[in-house]
């Protein structure tokens, strides 16, 4: 009986069947991958399981053409599938590599996708016609086959099979060029060098050599041989030096099933005491789920070139979660548990050293390959100010050097070591809040402060006053918000001046004050064009007093205001006149005023009906 294909995996197999995407070979990477995989899976269960009788040098890939039939039959003794499995793993589009291509890519064009993407085991249906897949899976002694000719749906049958693994068995396309090199044994030896080559089991195929007949000397005969195709060696284990960029890439987008490209690649090899490779890769993008509770931190782990685990997150702390990579050592013991793991002090050691290699990497990019480095703090900046305010600021000191904020002077993202460079004589770190560059740059607060030169940070995300408040201190130098009562900016005569007058006019200040729910009203001479604005007298700044109420069970935060008013602005004299002549009014400049200064600040207004109301009244007179 035909089986439907579920509407995803329709919609994949019609792109793969009509491709005119030109890296078709693309394929066999796929299928061999999944081979080896399932090898993987069997491999490892044989070590702690004595019935699985099968020995390390047994496991294999084998590939076999068909000429005449027009066949490409991939065969491992790995796992196998379940009648199940089968309908689950190949009936569906449910796995990683998929999920991200819907949820990334509604809008590109197909053909990226399929570049893009290891769109896996649907690949096969760009250069066959027929897919079959027979599997008998490890601890079952059925084997059964799946079998699709494409978009119209799936059959499953019993059927007859010796050995646990899979076989898949492509039909090739039609004659046609295109699809006939897929049957020479040229090509696929070259496909599995390209592709394939760091696989760690042999992938064999038997090979057409010529030598000379025995009887007769000068006369060749064809015979076949069976060779391994890939050198087996690791990516990992190789020299550095005979590794070329785009294997490390392939490698990669092979194992991490990335679109992109990675930003950088760390490979180690430590010797000695403790033996050890690593690959490290850093992305170019955060994957779709990498903020979310979903998202699975941790490297491939290896003993020897087994993998032992798929995501060991004992190897990266959390604020480099976004570092994908394998770890091998042999040093390591293979039926190692998940609780000794987090003990074992070989695993420590390696995660330490690890640690430090990725620090390098970042510092050495912001210092060396700036743009590479923006990229990255696009996508990682957030995780890197969540790991310095995480855990009390344990590890703030480690990570305050890979910060960067929008400096007012520069124009662009700095380094806090970059601020204090250019602000030599400084003897504070300024800062603003707001939502964007743009809004901080309006600020009253903001110009007043850039208006005597100064150099300003702007916090545009939620988290950096945190990050800041954590830090406390950037070598020695305090952090300052320019909203703060605490600045400090002026000279003794213009303090002078300014405590005159607001002590001259301490009545009508207090009165306006009632109106209004602050704690002081204020004149200021620091603003330059701009009539008031909002100062916070404590320590818990207008931003944080936004974040924190917008969070779930908040307590209702308030941060202590202060009214300030441009003592030369012409609004100045106008509230010195209604003192006199209409009190009432008053009340109302007190609140219009008010609640111009909370909207500046992006707070919202307690009274707006009030306050439109009053507004109207004025703009009819
Ligand atoms: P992915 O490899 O990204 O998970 P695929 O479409 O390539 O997606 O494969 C789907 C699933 O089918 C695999 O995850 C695996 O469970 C199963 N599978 C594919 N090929 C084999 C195989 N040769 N042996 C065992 N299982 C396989």
């Amino acid at each position: 009986m035909k089986k439907q294909f579920k509407a995803e995996s329709k919609r994949l197999m019609d792109l793969m069947i009509h491709s005119i995407y030109t890296n078709k070979e693309i394929f066999l990477r796929e299928i061999i991958s999944n081979a080896s995989d399932a090898i993987d899976k069997l491999h490892y269960k044989s070590l702690t399981d004595d019935n699985i009788k099968i020995k390390k040098e047994d496991f294999a890939i084998t590939i076999d053409i068909d000429k005449e039939n027009r066949t490409l039959t991939i065969s491992d003794n790995g796992i196998g599938m379940t009648k199940d499995e089968l309908e689950t793993n190949l009936g569906t589009i449910a796995k990683s590599g998929s999920f991200d291509f819907k949820k990334e890519n509604e809008k590109k064009e197909d053909i990226d996708i399929i570049g893009q993407f290891g769109v896996g085991f649907y690949s096969a249906f760009m250069v066959a016609s027929q897919v079959k897949v027979i599997s008998k899976a490890y601890g079952s002694s059925e084997a059964y086959l799946w079998e699709s000719s494409g978009i119209d749906g799936y059959s499953i049958t019993e059927c007859e099979k010796e050995k646990v693994g899979t076989d898949i068995i492509l039909t090739i396309k039609d004659d046609d060029e295109e699809y006939n090199t897929y049957l020479e044994e040229y090509e696929i030896q070259r496909l599995v060098k390209k592709y394939s080559d760091y696989i760690t089991y042999p992938i064999k195929m038997e090979v057409t050599k010529s030598r000379e007949k025995k009887d007769k000397k000068g006369e060749y005969e064809e015979y076949k041989e069976m060779e391994i195709l890939n050198s087996l060696v690791p990516l990992w284990k190789r020299n550095k030096n005979d590794i070329t960029k785009e294997e490390y890439n392939t490698f990669y987008s092979d194992k991490f099933f990335d679109y992109e490209l990675p930003l950088t690649y760390i490979h180690t090899k430590a010797e000695g005491t403790l033996e050890y490779n690593s690959l490290l890769y850093i992305p170019a993008h955060a994957s779709y789920d990498y903020y979310s509770k979903e998202y699975e931190k941790g490297l491939q782990l290896y003993s020897n070139g087994v993998l032992i685990m798929e995501k060991c997150a004992e190897l990266i702390p959390d604020y480099y979660s976004f570092v994908k990579g394998v770890v091998d050592s042999p040093d390591l013991s293979l039926n190692i548990s998940r609780e000794m793991l987090q003990q074992n002090r070989v695993l420590k050691t390696i995660a330490g050293n690890i640690e430090k290699h990725i620090k390098n990497e970042l510092l050495d990019m912001l210092n060396n390959r700036r743009e590479d480095y923006l990229k990255f703090w696009s996508a990682f900046g957030m995780q890197i100010k969540i790991g310095i305010y995480s855990d009390y600021g344990m590890n703030k000191d480690k990570l305050q050097d890979l910060l960067l904020f929008y400096s007012s002077k520069e124009k662009k993202l700095v380094t806090l070591n970059e601020y204090l460079e250019n602000n030599k004589d400084e003897k504070d770190i300024y800062y603003a809040c707001g939502n964007t560059v743009e809004q901080i740059e309006m600020l009253p607060q903001v110009e007043a402060v850039t208006e005597k030169g100064k150099e300003v940070l702007y916090c545009t995300e939620y988290v950096d006053e945190f990050v800041l408040k954590t830090l406390m201190k950037y070598q020695e130098k305090e952090f300052k918000n320019v909203c703060s009562d605490k600045l400090d900016l002026e000279s003794n005569e213009e303090k002078e001046e300014l405590k005159k007058l607001n002590e001259k006019s301490k009545k009508l200040l207090d009165y306006m004050k009632e109106a209004i729910n602050v704690k002081e009203v204020k004149f200021t001479n620091t603003l330059k064009s701009h009539p008031v604005c909002l100062r916070n007298a404590g320590s818990i700044s207008t931003q944080m007093e936004k974040v924190m109420n917008a969070m779930p069970n908040n307590e209702n935060i308030n941060a202590e205001k202060i009214l300030e008013i441009n003592e030369s602005h012409p609004i100045a004299t106008k509230i010195q006149e209604l003192y006199k002549t209409d009190k009432d009014k008053l009340k109302d400049f007190a609140k219009i005023l008010y609640a111009q200064a909370r909207l500046i600040e992006g707070l919202d207004i307690d009274n707006p009906t009030e306050i439109t109301n009053l507004i109207c009244d004025f703009l009819a007179k």
